[in-house]
């Protein structure tokens, strides 16, 4: 993983294993879907997006050989993380679909709902082609039916998971810690990895809540962590992974905060990023509207967190 220096990790060899009991089942872009089987019970990590879903279940079926997915553990409520849900509550409609209660309040909101199922379509139409008919599915099973907080303990057969609340990217976000693996399943407040190990910083809702967020899972040093939207498995060296999503926190943070300090206006701003931060790979993996989006609110959280008018260049 990378921001500007480059840190030392070490991947887990098996990119679509870990523990032999996780294990991937991600069927195209969008968030990644990992099933933790334990034995008795099964739960998969995520949903990724819509459009997949189908693909994505015939992957758990293939793997599963009859027994049934018994629960869903949600990272946050984002399109490309919820898209799956409707799909698999048609499959196995005795889920458990496991989620903050911030998050379950959020999917009871039309407007959230209409503006998952915008970008579902979207993101289909992009994917499988302009001609792709908008989604089929029902926003009734676009929900969560079990809402945990911080400390609770979810049994998954002969595995143990705890829930931590780890806010920034959005204040629905939880990061789920398999004891039996000390392993944990992060949410994008504490960093995201694309394809090439490019360490991400997407603090959308709150600066201080993620850099509390990324102490928090510190403090609790997992020896395994599968970050999102990585597509292999597990790394190890995860003080190296705290240290590195700090940095890349702080390295937006400071630019924003620089450049009000100048005077320059949001639209400068958000030039002067996308010169800085879209670079390289990152073009190939987010889209400049999304990447615009991002910082639009970023910029927004910087100003309201840190920046007071009257502020000295040096402050
Ligand atoms: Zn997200």
């Amino acid at each position: 993983m990378r921001t500007e220096s480059v840190l030392i990790y070490k991947a887990i060899p098996g990119h679509d294993q870990v523990a032999g009991h996780i294990r991937r089942m991600t069927a195209g872009h969008g968030g990644e879907v990992w099933l933790i089987d334990g034995r008795t019970r099964t739960a998969i990590y995520d949903t990724g997006m819509s459009y997949c879903a189908p693909a994505m279940i015939e992957n758990l079926q293939r793997d599963l050989r009859g027994r049934p997915l018994d629960a869903v553990l949600l990272s946050h409520t984002h399109y490309d993380h919820v898209g799956g849900l409707p799909y698999l509550l048609k499959t196995w409609p005795e889920l458990e679909v496991y989620g903050s209660f911030y998050g379950q309040a959020i999917l009871e909101k039309a407007s959230a709902l209409a503006a998952i199922r915008k970008m579902s379509d979207n993101a289909a139409q992009t994917y499988l082609g302009p001609d792709t008919p908008p989604l089929n599915y029902s926003d009734s099973e676009m929900t969560v039916n079990r809402p945990v907080r911080e400390g609770d303990l979810i049994a998954v057969g002969d595995l143990n998971v705890r829930v931590y609340e780890t806010k920034g990217h959005t204040n629905c976000s939880l990061s789920y810690y398999i004891v039996e693996d000390d392993l944990l399943l992060t949410s994008e407040s504490t960093g995201y990895l694309t394809g090439d190990d490019y360490m991400r910083a997407p603090f959308l809702s709150g600066y201080h809540d993620a850099v509390a967020s990324i102490e928090k899972s510190r403090r609790l040093a997992p020896g395994l962590i599968i970050p999102p939207h990585r597509r292999q498995g597990a790394i190890v060296g995860a003080e190296a992974y705290w240290d590195c999503a700090l940095q890349a926190a702080e390295e937006q943070k400071d630019f924003v905060l620089a450049a009000l300090r100048q005077g320059l206006d949001d639209e400068e701003i958000l030039h002067r990023s996308e010169l800085r931060f879209w670079t390289g790979e990152k073009q190939a993996d987010q889209p400049i509207e999304a990447f615009k989006v991002n910082m639009r609110a970023k910029i927004g959280l910087i100003r309201r967190e840190f920046y007071h008018k009257g502020d000295n260049f040096d402050g």
